[in-house]
């Protein structure tokens, strides 16, 4: 941006939010750009540049986000807004400059409606910091994202569609919101039904969930909180291979008896999950969290689920339990994966029907696809519905080529076979983290003639191009100032 505007443009913000809440400072919109994914670590690591916002703000009302997008608007800017900055998508790259919005600064909890258990709460609040003021009330929001102590907001987990470690039983961020405000060019508040149960229309509430920042900027929402649950069970499962795991989950499923968490490890991830935690056994694993406010409802699901794993060996609670009580590890410093390592976690989700052609598929893809670079393949299945569940897996490449341009075009490379595979094979292209720009070129290849319907709702509601552009595979802006 040219230094006149952009001084002009500063000046116009810091009468909006006040100039202690605006910075141009390189350093500053470097940060607002970064992010978890491999792309933004890795050109970290490198030390090249990441595509960074021109200016960065921090907006504490929904007066003053409608304020910003009315300037961005007028300006013809991008607007790129950033919950915690935990996101693995590439979602916060600005990547045609203009504003970035932080919104860590709209943390307030509103409301707690103890009696209809509902939350209102400014988008940019943590996760881990509104569970932390809801469980001395007995209530949970029972969204634990592997991010929770990387500072993941609610307004991001909606904004990609996350999905925390108990969402088989509890949902997904999606399922929990109940009504959403939002700010959309040119700078106007727009606010979904109380209630997301109705029969008034088509939903926009589940149109801006998963919209990423393309078409505005969620402000506030009131969500679902759940009773503390009072116990746990824990039981642990070891099989034969894949299929069989496979078979007792879907049978599990489909009986309706649904766990908090139900974690089925391929024999590769299971050896990965021991270096970190002390599980007790290796191969293929199964690991089951029940939990409730009432030990004899768990005690008969506990019957239930054992009926349905005669097919693999009864390891008791212990694996289960120390899985539990390590969840977070293999998410902290030092056990996460990082760079010079090239990985990706290429999750998706299908059918039972789907699910074991497609894991096999995917595993092939990458190991017999890339044996040259000596391409490794992990995975397990982690969140499961009445229908299916999803694939956690990932490609790793041990030692990358040392050229940048050819390490991120290989990385290309892995991204673009695993996610063909999912598609040819009854898979999405993300069940969890989102799109961002890693994944918007695939957007078409799997929406089909549908995503043209999606882009004639992006230029209706934002018709400059201004939220969030190069994401979603929405394209650039329409118009930008000089
Ligand atoms: C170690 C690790 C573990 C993870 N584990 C999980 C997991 O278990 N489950 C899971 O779902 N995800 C996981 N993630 C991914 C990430 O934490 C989630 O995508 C999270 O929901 C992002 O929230 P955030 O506030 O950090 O968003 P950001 O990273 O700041 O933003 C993500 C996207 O949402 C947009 N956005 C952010 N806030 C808003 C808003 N208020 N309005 C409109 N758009 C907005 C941004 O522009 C960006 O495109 C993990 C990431 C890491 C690094």
């Amino acid at each position: 941006m040219r230094p006149y505007i952009l001084g002009q443009l500063t000046r116009d913000l810091a009468a909006a939010v006040g100039s202690e809440h605006v910075s141009s400072d390189p350093r500053v919109v470097t940060e607002q750009a970064t992010d978890w994914s491999w792309m933004s670590q890795y050109l970290s690591y490198r030390d090249l540049p990441l595509p960074t916002a021109d200016v960065a703000v921090w907006p504490t009302t929904t007066e003053e986000v409608e304020s910003v997008v009315r300037i961005a608007s007028e300006y013809r800017v991008p607007v790129i807004p950033r919950g915690g900055g935990s996101g693995t998508q590439g979602g916060t790259f600005a990547l045609y400059g203009g504003i970035a919005v932080d919104m860590t600064r709209m943390n307030r909890i509103i409301d707690i409606d103890e009696t209809s258990l509902v939350a209102t709460v400014q988008a940019g609040v943590d996760g881990a910091v509104l569970e932390k003021e809801l469980n001395p009330l007995r209530l949970t929001l029972a969204h634990y994202p592997g991010s929770h102590h990387l500072g993941a907001t609610i307004g991001g987990s909606l904004a990609a569609r996350g999905s925390g470690v108990v969402s088989t039983k509890y949902g997904k961020a999606e399922d929990m919101v109940l009504q959403a405000e939002a700010v959309v060019p040119p700078g106007r508040r727009v606010r979904t039904l109380p209630i997301p149960s109705h029969a008034a229309g088509p939903d926009l509430l589940q149109t801006l969930v998963g919209s990423e920042g393309t078409l505005g900027l969620i402000t506030e929402v009131a969500v679902r909180l759940d009773p503390l649950p009072k116990g746990r069970r824990f039981l642990s499962y070891r099989f034969d291979d894949v299929e069989d795991g496979l078979e007792a989950a879907r049978r599990i499923m489909t009986k309706r008896v649904v766990p908090a968490a139900m974690r089925l490890y391929d024999e590769a991830d299971s050896a990965k999950l021991t270096e970190m935690i002390d599980v007790g056994t290796d191969g293929v694993l199964l690991v089951i969290v029940l939990d409730g406010t009432d030990d004899t409802m768990m005690a008969v699901e506990h019957e239930a689920i054992a009926a349905e794993c005669t097919n693999g060996s009864d390891l008791g609670r212990g694996p289960a339990e120390s899985w539990w009580d390590g969840k977070y590890e293999p998410y902290r410093d030092g056990n996460a994966p990082a760079p010079p390592l090239l990985f990706g976690t290429t999750d998706t989700c299908a059918r039972f029907v789907d699910l074991p052609r497609l894991y096999h598929a995917k595993k092939a893809a990458i190991e017999e696809g890339f044996a040259e670079y000596g391409a490794r393949y992990t995975a397990h299945f982690s969140h499961w519905y009445p229908w299916g569940g999803m694939i956690y897996d990932r490609f790793y490449v041990d030692n990358p080529p040392e050229d940048p341009d050819e390490a991120l075009a290989l990385h290309d490379r892995l991204w673009d076979a695993a996610v063909h595979t999912s598609l040819a094979n009854g898979g999405i292209i993300n069940d969890h983290h989102g799109v961002g720009l890693k994944l918007g070129r695939f957007m078409r290849p799997q929406h089909g003639e549908a995503f043209e319907l999606m882009l004639a709702i992006k230029h209706a509601w934002d018709p400059d191009g201004i939220m969030n552009p190069g994401k979603l595979g929405f394209g650039a802006p329409r118009a930008a100032a000089g």
